[in-house]
C-alpha cells in the first residue's frame, strides 16, 4: 500500500521536497509510480491552530493547503487576550516581539471578587519572560496566516468546507464551490462548531457543555491600570465572569462569559448581562467617559476537559475544534497555537514511519495530553469555587496578603497551573 499518492497536477507543481525525519528517497516518499511527491496536508480552518500548525508543517516540507471560509484581515469574536505562553507561541512561530502597534504590552493581572476584595500582581519572569499582551484578532490572525504563506503554505481565503470523504488512501475535502481537494491528512482547525469534527464523526459539542461569551470594544477608555489585564467577578452576576482588557490607542476589550447549562437555566440573554457588568460599580468608574463601538458579539466556548476525540485515520482535530479551552477562563488562543505544534511533530514521526493511522498519529493525543490534561482538569474544579462569592473573596483575600498565594493564583489565571499546593488549601480552608 502506498502511503503518499502521486497527484500529477501536484508533481508538476510542487517543489519535491523532504519532511523533517523523512528524508526525499526514503521509501516512504515513494508512490506506486516511483515518483515521489511531499504528503498534501489540508487545513481547514486559518486560525491560530490552523496557521500554527501550517508554519510549522511547511517549515518542515510538507505540502499545505490551509483553506479558509473567510478572507482576511477578519475579525473574531474574542477577548484578544495572549497568555504568555501563546506570546512565547508566537515568537516560536517566527512573528517575533508583536510591535506596540499591535498589540498593547500587558506585564500584570488584576482581579476583583465579589465583596470588592482586589489584588494585582506583576506577571512573573519565570512565565515566559513575565509578558502577556492584548492583540485584536483582526491583528493577529492576518500576521499568522501571512507568516504561514511566507513558510510556503497555500492560502485560499473565501473557501468554506462542507464535508470530508475517504477513498482507500486518499481524504476528499468537498467545499462549497469547486472541485473536491485530494489530501493525505486534513487537520480539522475550523474551530467551534466543526465541519471536519463532525464529518470524522466525532460527537458534536452539546449547547449545554462549555460556555458562551460575548465582547464589545470600548474607545476613549481612561483605565486605572493600563499594563494589566482585569478580571471580575461581580455579586449580581455571578456565576458569570467578566474581563476589561487593554488595547492601544485608548481601546479596550470588555467581556463576560458564563457557563452554558447555567446561562440555559438561568433565561437571561449574554448581551443583557453584559450592560450590567458595564454598569457595575468597579466596571463603570473602568468605563467612565468611555464609548462602544460597533456591536456585541458572542460565540460559544468548548471546554478543554471534554476533549477526548482528536485523534483519526489521516486526520486530527486541533484547537477550539477538539475543545482545547481553559474552562476557568475560557482562554484557548495559547492552546489552539500548541496544538498546531504538536500537531506538526506527530504529522513528521507518522510521516517517517509511513504509519498515517490513528496510532501512528498516536504523537499527537500523547503530546496534548501530557500538556494540556491536568491543567483542563484543575480549572474544571476551580469553577465550582470561583462561583461560590464568600470564597472567592477568602481566595482573594489570601493572595492579597500573601506572595506565594498570590503567584499560585496567577499561574491559574494564565492557564499555567496543574495543582495548587497544600498550603494554598489549607490557608483558604482554615482562614490562616
Ligand atoms: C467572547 C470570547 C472571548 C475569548 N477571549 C479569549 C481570550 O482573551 N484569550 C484567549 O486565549 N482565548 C479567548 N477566547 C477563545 C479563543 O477565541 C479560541 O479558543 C481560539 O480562537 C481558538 O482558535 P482556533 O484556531 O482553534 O479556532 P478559530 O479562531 O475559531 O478559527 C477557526 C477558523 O476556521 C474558519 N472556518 C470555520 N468553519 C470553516 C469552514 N467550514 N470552512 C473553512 N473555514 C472555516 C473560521 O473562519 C476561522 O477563521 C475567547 C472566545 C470568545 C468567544
Amino acid at each position: 500500500m502506498s502511503l503518499f499518492t502521486v497527484d500529477a497536477q501536484s508533481v508538476s507543481q510542487a517543489p519535491e521536497v523532504g519532511v523533517q525525519g523523512a528524508p526525499m528517497g526514503s521509501p516512504s516518499h515513494h508512490a506506486s509510480s516511483g515518483r515521489a511527491t511531499s504528503p498534501h496536508v489540508v487545513i481547514v480552518g486559518a486560525g491560530p491552530a490552523g496557521s500554527s500548525a501550517a508554519i510549522l508543517l511547511a517549515q518542515q516540507g510538507a505540502r499545505v493547503t490551509l483553506l479558509e471560509r473567510a478572507r482576511f484581515p477578519r475579525d473574531k469574536t474574542c477577548g484578544d487576550g495572549c497568555t504568555p505562553r501563546a506570546l512565547w507561541m508566537l515568537e516560536r512561530l517566527g512573528l517575533g516581539a508583536l510591535p506596540g502597534d499591535a498589540g498593547a504590552p500587558v506585564d500584570s493581572v488584576r482581579a476583583i471578587s465579589p465583596g470588592g476584595i482586589t489584588w494585582s500582581a506583576l506577571i512573573p519572569e519565570r512565565l515566559f519572560g513575565g509578558r502577556s499582551s492584548v492583540v485584536p484578532r483582526e491583528v493577529l490572525d492576518e500576521r499568522l496566516v501571512r507568516r504561514a504563506v511566507q513558510a510556503g503554505a497555500t492560502l485560499r481565503e473565501g473557501v468554506r468546507v462542507e464535508g470530508l470523504e475517504r477513498e482507500h488512501d486518499v481524504l476528499r475535502v468537498h467545499c462549497r464551490d469547486g472541485e473536491p481537494l485530494r489530501a493525505d491528512v486534513v487537520l480539522g482547525c475550523d474551530g467551534s462548531p466543526s465541519v471536519i469534527r463532525g464529518a470524522l464523526g466525532a460527537p458534536a459539542f452539546s449547547e449545554h457543555e462549555g460556555a458562551f461569551a460575548v465582547r464589545a470594544y470600548y474607545e476613549d477608555v481612561r483605565l486605572s491600570h493600563p499594563r494589566s489585564m482585569g478580571f471580575f467577578w461581580e455579586e449580581a452576576l455571578l456565576p458569570a465572569y467578566g474581563w476589561i482588557f487593554p488595547l492601544p490607542g485608548g481601546r479596550a476589550n470588555v467581556g463576560l462569559g458564563m457557563r452554558a447549562d447555567q446561562l440555559a437555566a438561568s433565561g437571561v440573554r449574554l448581551p443583557e448581562l453584559l450592560e450590567r457588568f458595564c454598569a457595575s460599580p468597579h466596571v463603570a468608574a473602568e468605563l467612565a467617559g468611555a464609548r462602544r463601538v460597533g456591536r456585541v458579539k458572542g460565540h460559544h466556548l468548548p471546554f478543554g476537559s471534554s476533549a477526548r476525540h482528536t485523534t483519526f485515520d489521516r486526520a486530527l482535530l486541533l484547537g477550539d475544534a477538539a475543545g482545547f479551552v481553559n474552562p476557568l477562563t475560557g482562554e484557548g488562543i495559547e492552546f489552539a497555537l500548541e496544538s498546531g505544534a504538536f500537531a506538526a511533530e506527530a504529522l513528521a514521526e507518522a510521516f517517517a514511519t509511513g504509519d498515517l493511522s490513528a496510532r501512528g498519529l498516536g504523537g499527537y493525543a500523547r503530546r496534548w495530553q501530557t500538556r494540556f490534561r491536568t491543567a483542563f482538569r484543575l480549572n474544571r474544579r476551580l469553577m465550582w469555587a470561583f462561583e461560590r462569592p464568600r470564597l472567592l473573596d477568602r481566595i482573594f483575600h489570601l493572595a492579597n496578603r500573601d506572595e506565594r498565594a498570590r503567584d499560585e493564583l496567577i499561574d491559574v489565571l494564565s492557564g499555567e497551573a496543574t495543582r495548587l499546593s497544600w498550603r494554598f488549601l489549607a490557608a483558604v480552608a482554615f482562614g490562616r
